[in-house]
């Protein structure tokens, strides 16, 4: 009585209990998909099942965010660059694809009634420099980004002093400039808008953190007669936020687009976790790498005609507005890992490791001031740097998108668009992106990018 006497006190004007308030992150007792992780690449691949979807209100999509502050999440501590200069061309393509979906973004992620998205894209373009050991590389993969359509230039030493007057150009034999679909743009803007288009289009957010994943064994008789242990996903447990209260969502299909922590959640089915000389004993090999972001203030800098640069040593800068500011950082050699426990700094790494690279091959960086810094996890692939993008083979209807290793946020308007496909037409129908299939992990294949920064 005193409780219910209690809710009704709360309930009377002047007071904010709203019972929508308390159930609003509630997920529903069912869904057709659930999507675990409501980063870029969840809320793109929510807002793409929408587009697909065979009939209006057809499909019950929710995305299960544990944060929804985002304090960790990769993609809002991301630099928000896109660039078409990859040697792989699946990451080529999925790149040009978001190019034309972030030229065309109002009509992409629009909604009714609300102000117009500007993502604040800045064109400026990517420049990739090479060493005499790596020009003939370099070259090459120019050659495969002409071929999906890029426009690409390749710079001489000469041509490049020309062009950028403040740089220095000892030990660089080639350059290769992006001409357009380059640049860089607000990760968060991006991130909002799909999730916005995406709720508005009966989306359900649901906040809390997945903690198990109750599956059902199945098994199957191949047509050679052979069986197969499968298992199939039942029911996603979420721990509500504040709370030691639980839900259970009974769905058809699950999403593992858990960033940086998704080997966590495939371990929730076995995945990793098998026995010796099994399928789940491959572990999917994401994991947090911590990258630095350093901003410095450097008034006669490059200026507005820096475009992002990617040096021959690795470490790379932009521009971050028009004040004089410029960011940049290096991924540390791979016995140099920095710990991930925590999102501090290393400010040694900036002047040890990242400012002799630049000031070296940007002499005016020479004399500059850090103003501030953060740090991000790379949702990093330990086996090869590629994602891993569709189905995993023994758990029926789990579909991974994760591993994007430093360059997810560009590409995930393709890999929404295109998982959306695998799992409502059963295949690829724009980008083929078969190479990065979980598969390519149980037969050692590597899906290798030579461009990874
Ligand atoms: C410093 C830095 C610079 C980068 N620069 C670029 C760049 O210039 N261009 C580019 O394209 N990419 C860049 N990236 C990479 C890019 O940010 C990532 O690849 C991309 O954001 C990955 O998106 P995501 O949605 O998979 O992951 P996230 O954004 O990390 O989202 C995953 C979400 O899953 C949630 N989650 C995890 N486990 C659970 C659970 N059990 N239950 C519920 N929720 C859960 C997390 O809270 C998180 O919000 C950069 C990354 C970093 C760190």
């Amino acid at each position: 009585m005193a409780k219910f006497r209690k809710k009704v006190k709360d309930a009377l004007p002047g007071s904010d209990w709203s019972p929508q308030g308390i159930s609003r992150d509630l997920p529903p007792d069912q869904a057709d998909i659930v999507i675990i992780g409501g980063g870029i690449m969840g809320w793109s691949i929510a807002y793409w099942l929408k587009m697909r979807e065979p009939q209006r209100n057809a499909l019950r999509v929710v995305v299960v965010e544990r944060d929804l502050q985002y304090t960790k999440a990769s993609t809002v501590l991301s630099v928000g660059g896109i660039r078409q200069q990859y040697s792989m061309p699946e990451n080529i393509q999925m790149s040009r694809f978001s190019a034309h979906f972030l030229r065309l973004i109002n009509g992409y992620l629009g909604v009714v009634n609300q102000p117009p998205i500007d993502i604040q894209f800045n064109p400026s373009g990517y420049l990739f420099l090479a060493t005499e050991e790596r020009a003939a590389i370099l070259e090459e993969n120019v050659q495969i980004q002409r071929m999906e359509g890029a426009e690409i230039s390749l710079l001489s030493p000469a041509q490049l002093k020309k062009k950028y007057p403040w740089l220095n150009t000892d030990g660089v034999a080639l350059a290769s400039c992006g001409l357009e679909n380059e640049g860089w743009f607000d990760p968060w803007i991006l991130l909002n808008a799909f999730r916005n288009k995406a709720i508005s289009m009966g989306v359900h957010q649901s906040s809390g953190e997945v903690t198990s994943l109750i599956s059902r064994h199945e098994e199957l008789v191949t047509p050679d007669g052979e069986r197969l242990d499968l298992s199939r996903i039942k029911f996603v447990q979420v721990q509500m936020p504040g709370s030691i209260e639980t839900a259970r969502i009974q769905c058809a299909v699950v999403v593992n687009a858990a960033g940086a922590w998704s080997q966590k959640v495939a371990e929730m089915v076995g995945i990793g976790t098998g026995p010796p000389d099994t399928i789940l004993e491959i572990p999917l090999p994401v994991e947090p790498r911590k990258r630095y972001v350093y901003v410095w203030h450097c008034p006669n800098g490059p200026g507005l005609a820096s475009p992002m640069l990617i040096d021959t040593t690795g470490a790379y800068f932009r521009r971050e507005g028009v004040g004089g500011n410029y960011l940049g950082g290096l991924s540390p050699a791979e016995e140099e890992e920095p710990d991930i426990q925590d999102l501090e700094v290393d400010h040694e790494f900036f002047q040890e490791k990242v400012w002799p690279k630049l000031a070296h091959r940007v002499p005016l960086f020479e004399s500059l001031k850090v103003k501030s810094s953060w740090a991000g996890y790379y949702d990093y692939n330990t086996f090869d740097q590629s994602p891993v993008i569709g189905l995993h083979p023994l758990v029926v209807n789990l579909y991974f998108a994760t591993g994007f290793s430093g360059h997810g946020l560009q590409q995930s308007p393709a890999v929404g668009q295109a998982l959306a496909e695998l799992i409502l037409d059963g295949k690829y129908k724009t980008i083929d992106l078969g190479r990065f299939s979980f598969t390519r992990l149980i037969k050692g294949e590597k899906a290798l990018e030579r461009n990874i920064i």
